[in-house]
């Protein structure tokens, strides 16, 4: 034999194909026996086919499907707490009570503890705030970040305060889960900081929040929030420079700037002693004038520095005046 194929190589390479058919074909019947068999049969990996179904129903967003298997495996597997987190999540959008029913009851559990408590805790969490209430909310995710601190937990917080008008925290647990998740998106603070100036009535309040937002904006848009705190300083001397310089640097904020000073008594002296386009408009129908945005055209308070429909520093303009 050896001599056979010393004489002719092509019948030996012949020979290695005709043993590698032999051995691919020997393995795919034991394949199909025992792994095919018992997909059949729904043995092993039928649980594996569960969970297949539940990945696609729920990656496809079939949700009722979904909740459906997540049933079938929670009577199955009533230990496995994640099982039940899943279920809530589904049962939220459509009924948010039961939901918290669901992820509550959880917390009673005994292996529920460590990490998997502030998971169930972050959930209990969204529960309260989809129900609106917030203080509960707020309860639920500090205990949880207090366990095992996260940002997604942090933004749900910061939510929750914002809802209950804590803005100073909400502002600080944002800043916190942007900075745990790696988070380079600074327009989130910035809209956030415009959005509290703009709803705070407060005088107080709503400098800190001018102050926040100057760390986020242009050098023109950062002249007239400084204007306009110099304004709610009280301070007349200073907001009086630097009228006159927004209006010498930056002349399409003119607008914007006179306007802020409508909040000072003293305010319409300082618009008639510096010199500029808008100077006599201002001097004559300052009370009566209505400021709309220059972005958006919504109307804006004439106090007001910060849109309150768009969040920019406005480059406002006086709507409908003859003049202009
Ligand atoms: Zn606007």
């Amino acid at each position: 034999m050896k001599d056979v194929f010393q004489s002719n190589p092509y019948l030996f390479i012949s020979f290695l194909f005709f043993l590698s058919f032999i051995v691919i074909f020997l393995l795919y019947t034991f394949f199909k026996k025992v792994y095919l068999a018992n997909v059949e049969d729904g043995k092993i990996p039928k649980d594996t086919l569960i969970l297949f179904r539940a990945l696609k129903e729920c990656h496809f967003g079939n949700l009722e499907e979904y909740l459906d298997i997540l049933k079938k495996l929670a009577k199955k597997y009533p230990e496995e707490t994640e099982i039940f987190i899943m279920a809530g999540d589904v049962v939220r959008k459509s009924n948010p009570q039961k939901a918290l029913e669901i992820h509550r009851e959880l917390l009673f559990r005994s292996e529920v503890s460590g990490k998997l408590r502030a998971t169930v805790l972050k959930h209990v969490g969204k529960d309260y705030l989809e129900l609106g209430k917030y203080t509960k909310a707020q309860n639920s995710l500090s205990e949880s970040v207090k366990i095992s601190d996260n940002g997604r937990s942090r933004q749900l917080l910061s939510k929750a305060y914002e809802s209950t008008g804590d803005f100073k925290k909400a502002f600080e647990n944002m800043k916190k889960s942007l900075k745990m998740e790696n988070n380079l998106n600074e327009k989130i603070l910035r809209n956030m900081a415009a959005r509290f100036a703009a709803v705070s009535d407060n005088i107080e309040e709503k400098t800190i929040w001018l102050g926040e937002l100057k760390s986020f904006v242009s050098p023109k848009e950062g002249a007239v929030l400084s204007l306009s705190k110099s304004v709610f300083d009280g301070k007349q001397r200073k907001a009086q420079s630097q009228l006159k310089d927004i209006i010498d640097s930056y002349p399409d904020m003119e607008v914007s700037a006179r306007s802020v000073l409508s909040n000072a008594n003293w305010g319409k002296e300082v618009n008639s002693e510096v010199e500029g386009k808008y100077m006599k408009i201002f001097r004559k129908n300052f009370d009566e004038a209505v400021f709309v945005c220059g972005n958006c055209s919504s109307i804006i308070k004439q106090e007001d520095p910060v849109c309150g429909n768009c969040l920019s520093v406005s480059v406002k303009k006086i709507y409908e005046s003859p003049e202009v």
